[in-house]
């Protein structure tokens, strides 16, 4: 990475740089990985490179369906160019079918596919441990306004469409991801931080003797098997089709 470029913020899997336009910054992904608000830590040689190519295949895909997005241009193999905004502080996790923290916190049974996607609000603080939000809370938080809200759920409602669509293609079953939004230079919401296999769960629909084969980040979660595996069969078949 160029140095010159100053260090304006450090997350778990990311860096971000500033970029001499002030309107921009540099998004390089890390080889780290954590999971249970970093309870457990490892890095994965590759990762990083794997996850800029994912994110920006995606982003790349949703502006062509004319989805607003941070997204600007490649930069190196494991950094892209976006747009500098303010990172609102919501999590949008949507579910297709459950799994996870859904089937530890209510009586759905983990696999069970919804009739409609369930979205769910979380507050992005990991010293409150990203509790879920209620509209009310929201708004009374002051994070957004309803329209905004409202907004933000039609967007990711329809990233969701494309995405089921996307991954569909390439023999994958689109489970849930996480979503966040900020607001640039102009005021705009748009689509920001990265889609990659550390946000979303991706299941295999290559036969696995109907048992559940995850591409994704539950690998380092659950040990469920190598890491850099599982990211590189998503990366080869975006490579093949997209
Ligand atoms: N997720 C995420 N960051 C978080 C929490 C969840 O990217 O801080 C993603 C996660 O990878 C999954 C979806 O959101 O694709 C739903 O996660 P869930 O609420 O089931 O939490 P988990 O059990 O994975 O911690």
């Amino acid at each position: 990475m160029n140095t010159d470029n100053k260090l304006i913020y450090e997350g778990k899997a990311k860096k971000i740089f500033a970029n001499k336009n002030t309107k921009e910054v540099i998004v390089e992904f890390k080889d780290d990985a954590t999971a249970f608000n970093a309870a457990k830590k490892s890095t994965f040689e590759g990762k990083g490179e794997l996850n800029c190519f994912i994110s920006e295949t995606i982003f790349k895909y949703l502006i062509n369906q004319n989805i607003p997005t941070h997204y600007i241009k490649s930069n190196s193999k494991s950094s892209f160019i976006a747009q500098r905004v303010d990172i609102i502080p919501i999590e949008v996790v949507v579910r297709n079918t459950a799994y996870g923290s859904i089937c530890k916190q209510t009586n759905i049974k983990a696999g069970t596919v919804f009739n409609e996607p369930l979205f769910d609000f979380y507050y992005k603080d990991d010293d409150l441990n990203d509790p879920l939000l209620t509209l009310d809370r929201i708004l009374l938080m002051n994070i957004i306004e309803q329209e905004e809200l409202i907004f933000i759920k039609k967007l990711t409602n329809k990233i969701n469409l494309i995405l089921i669509e996307f991954f569909s293609n390439i023999q994958l079953k689109l489970v849930d991801f996480k979503v966040e939004y900020g607001r640039n230079n102009k005021g705009e919401i748009v689509l920001a931080d990265e889609f990659s296999p550390d946000n979303c769960r991706l299941w295999d629909l290559k036969s696995n003797n109907g048992k559940i084969k995850s591409l994704d980040k539950d690998r380092f979660r659950h040990d469920l098997g190598d890491l850099i595996e599982a990211y590189s069969e998503i990366s080869n078949r975006i490579k093949k089709i997209y």
